[in-house]
């Protein structure tokens, strides 16, 4: 990975960009040297104060121009995320354009209301002649770490809804995706206040520099293992994080499942971005009553995917050789392969493999492969199924495959992931309405939904007193009457009657002219 960087001519460091379907260098990008990344971060700062002070509406016209150039540049990201990430155009399409343009909509036609403080409910006794609200405060300089799997929508799910909000972003790609990443800044740079999305080209170092400046937040998306770092550098400072980590996605297939359905849905989520997906599926699980006609479908499915057209290649040799770690592993403990297990290119192309007679304790069915791999395990009762997809640290989504959709909706909620679908799998991460995350090693944070701003403001509490007495029943002096009328309200309130118009205005009434005598 870090190979790509390397020292320029000029003095400073540049990452070799090489297309993964040839092995070929494509360009090159200047890394920023970390001792800038503290400068960029301030001037995110001073462009967010302005930003804010513009108000929602003129920030919505801004956002709303960003959505237009980025929809006048679908070509040009496709064609990069070709280049940079061996993406096949169809899937660029939808995974990339047709959900951002979704997700741009979305934010735009709610973020009115999502913003919308709302009232404290006061118990007018307690607290008379009192008002107060709760407001959902910008959190100032979002720190963005992303990845290259998803390399445009995974910085707009947290872009878009921070901007909107009244953050500034100062922002780094991965050094996988840095001509998508610099594409998708130039867009931000042409719409919207300088410096307000602020570009830092770079790797682990730039990343670490990052988040050790002076940001508000940090949303990282990413491996476990980066996660870690990065929640341990956030806490040295509590500052808030929100991690979108690793999955080892299931897909459990029931035995009255609609075979066809499910043989092309999980067919397409395990070998989709070649497998590169946070929320492949990286084990099946299938009623032994249907095992073999199902693997035989599956079969027959993936005989007819294409090299490059429906499925790309590996994005990086690092990546590559996870994957033939991982098949290799498996055959030498005595999994069969069914179909694929070889890499033979072009690029960094690795066939997409079918393996059954895999155990859970296999490192193909139990870390994240990140690769074009299905392993398929029959199972005997529905519960040990269940069971065995729960037992993985990650918890990001699973499917359950059946035509029973009462049961397989009953069975959702007993499930540990933070995503359950019945007949589909991984495709709502592309719903900007629906949250996306899950616990344990997927890292707990959400994106996407009006949760998603729970990271990227800050709520505040404003009250405003109109009481206009000198006295409160909560200040000096406590003495026994004060006693009493807290004795007064709990009665009260076991009676039912606390919130009586007759009793409130009795109570506040006697509390005042006590307090002033
Ligand atoms: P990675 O952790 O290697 O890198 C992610 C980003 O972090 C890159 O920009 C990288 O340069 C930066 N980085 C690396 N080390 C760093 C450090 N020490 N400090 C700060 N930044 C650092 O992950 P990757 O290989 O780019 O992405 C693949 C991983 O992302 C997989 O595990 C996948 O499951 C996960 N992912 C998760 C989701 C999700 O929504 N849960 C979505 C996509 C990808």
């Amino acid at each position: 990975m870090a190979g790509r960087i390397q020292a320029d001519p000029g003095g400073g460091e540049q990452i070799v960009c090489l297309d993964p379907r040839t092995t070929q260098q494509v360009g090159t990008v200047p890394v920023t040297p970390v001792e800038q990344v503290p400068a960029i971060v301030a001037w995110a700062r001073d462009a967010q104060h302005l930003w804010l002070d513009m108000g929602l509406k003129r920030r919505k016209w801004a956002i709303a121009d960003l959505h237009q150039a980025f929809l006048g540049a679908a070509d040009q990201i496709v064609e990069l995320l070709a280049q940079e990430v061996g993406r096949p155009a169809g899937e660029a399409w939808t995974s990339e354009i047709v959900a951002n343009n979704d997700l741009f909509s979305w934010w735009l036609a709610n973020i009115d209301d999502l913003l919308t403080a709302f009232p404290l409910d006061l118990n007018p006794v307690n607290y008379p002649r009192k008002r107060g609200r709760v407001q959902l405060d910008p959190v100032g300089v979002v720190g963005l770490v992303t990845p290259w799997n998803l390399p445009v929508a995974i910085p707009l799910r947290a872009l878009v809804p921070a901007l909107l909000s009244g953050s500034a972003v100062a922002w780094k790609p991965s050094e996988h995706s840095p001509r998508t990443g610099a594409l998708l800044a130039e867009l931000c740079r042409k719409t919207l206040p300088e410096d307000l999305v602020s570009l830092i080209q770079g790797g682990a170092e730039q990343g670490r520099a990052l988040v050790d400046a002076d940001v508000d937040a940090v949303f990282f998306t990413g491996s476990v293992r980066t996660g870690r770092e990065i929640a341990g550098r956030c806490a040295q400072r509590f500052v808030p994080c929100s991690l979108e980590l690793g999955g080892k996605d299931a897909a459990v297939v029931l035995v009255d499942a609609d075979l066809d359905r499910a043989v092309e849905g999980i067919t397409w989520a395990a070998f989709g971005l070649a497998g590169q997906n946070c929320a492949a599926v990286e084990r099946c699980y299938v009623d032994q009553r249907i095992f073999e006609p199902f693997v035989d479908k599956v079969l027959a499915r993936v005989a007819r995917l294409r090299p490059l057209l429906d499925v790309g290649p590996l994005v990086s040799p690092a990546q590559l050789a996870v994957v033939q770690r991982h098949v290799a592993q498996a055959v030498e403990q005595g999994a069969v392969v069914r179909c694929g297990g070889d890499a033979p290119g072009p690029g960094w192309y690795h066939q997409p493999t079918v393996l059954t007679g895999v155990r859970d304790d296999m490192a193909v069915m139990a870390e994240e492969t990140f690769g074009p791999v299905l392993p398929i395990a029959p199972f005997d009762q529905l519960e040990e199924a269940l069971r065995r997809v729960d037992a993985s640290p990650y918890a990001l989504t699973t499917s359950l495959w059946t035509r029973d959709l009462d049961l397989g909706e009953a069975l959702a909620g007993g499930l540990r992931s933070g995503v359950v679908t019945i007949n589909n799998h991984a495709f709502t991460g592309a719903l900007p309405m629906a949250t996306w995350g899950g616990p344990g090693d997927t890292g707990g944070g959400v994106t996407n939904s009006r949760f998603a701003l729970y990271h990227l403001t800050r709520p505040r509490t404003v009250l405003v007193d109109a009481l206009g007495q000198a006295h409160e029943m909560w200040w000096f002096p406590y003495n026994r009457a004060l006693e009493s009328v807290g004795k007064g309200l709990v009665e009260l309130t076991r009676k039912g009657g606390a919130r009586l118009p007759g009793a409130t205005a009795a109570l506040s009434g006697f509390l005042s002219r006590w307090k002033d005598s």
